[in-house]
């Protein structure tokens, strides 16, 4: 298959995608504090799956506007009207990427499928987090179990997504040693086999499995 057709069979794919996405925005913030026990409260902050696909979505609109306008102006040397935001606007550039790149060069629509592919990875992986995996406050190591507290603010806003092996704090102000939104990934130790938590600015914590 050439790499044009292939891309009007990601965009394919994309589409149903984006309005999974969408409908992740939509949901109740009330979702993120499911399985929330007992002594402390929620911290009421927007599930990171919300914020993630929002990125994902936006990354998704401003590429597809100027992929659209690029190849537009390889084939035309005009550039496109200007688009608005909305997801209409969208879809419709997606609809002439579909068909722009048939008339570009071999390698120019490989570098387009190159584009479309990631958009399409990184909706999955957002939509499977958010539909197929919640992110528990609960540690995998016990039902009923409170999360461990987040090494930076001290509070229970330790969110784990168990299959995927990611780990956030969803308390908004929260910084880790790098200034960013602290995330992680939950591995065992090599040691012991002990639950310990990598995190993204290199800090490393092990919880014993008996830990109270
Ligand atoms: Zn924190």
């Amino acid at each position: 298959m050439s790499s044009a057709l292939e891309v009007g069979v990601l965009i394919g794919e994309l589409l149903p995608l984006l309005g999974q996405l969408q409908a992740l925005l939509a949901e109740p913030v009330a979702d993120a504090t499911t399985g929330t026990t007992s002594h402390h409260k929620a911290t009421g902050s927007p599930a990171p799956w919300h914020e993630e696909a929002a990125t994902v979505l936006l990354t998704i609109h401003e590429e597809a506007r100027r992929l659209e306008a690029s190849l537009l102006w390889q084939i035309t040397g005009e550039l496109p009207a200007r688009r608005g935001g909305s997801d209409r606007n969208t879809r419709a550039a997606l609809a002439v990427i579909g068909n722009l790149v048939h008339a570009v060069p071999e390698r120019d629509a490989r570098g387009a499928l190159h584009i479309v592919g990631r958009w399409i990875r990184n909706a999955r992986q957002v939509k499977d987090i958010g539909i197929e995996e919640r992110w528990q406050p609960a540690w995998p190591s016990g039902p009923g179990e409170l999360p461990p507290k987040c090494p930076y603010c001290k509070t229970y806003s330790v969110r784990v997504a168990t299959r995927a092996g990611l780990v956030v704090c969803i308390n908004r102000s929260c910084k880790d040693g790098k200034e960013e939104s602290p995330r992680g990934r939950l591995e065992r130790s090599s040691l012991n086999g002990d639950p310990m938590i990598v995190w993204n600015d290199g800090r490393t914590i092990t919880y014993r499995r008996d830990w109270a």
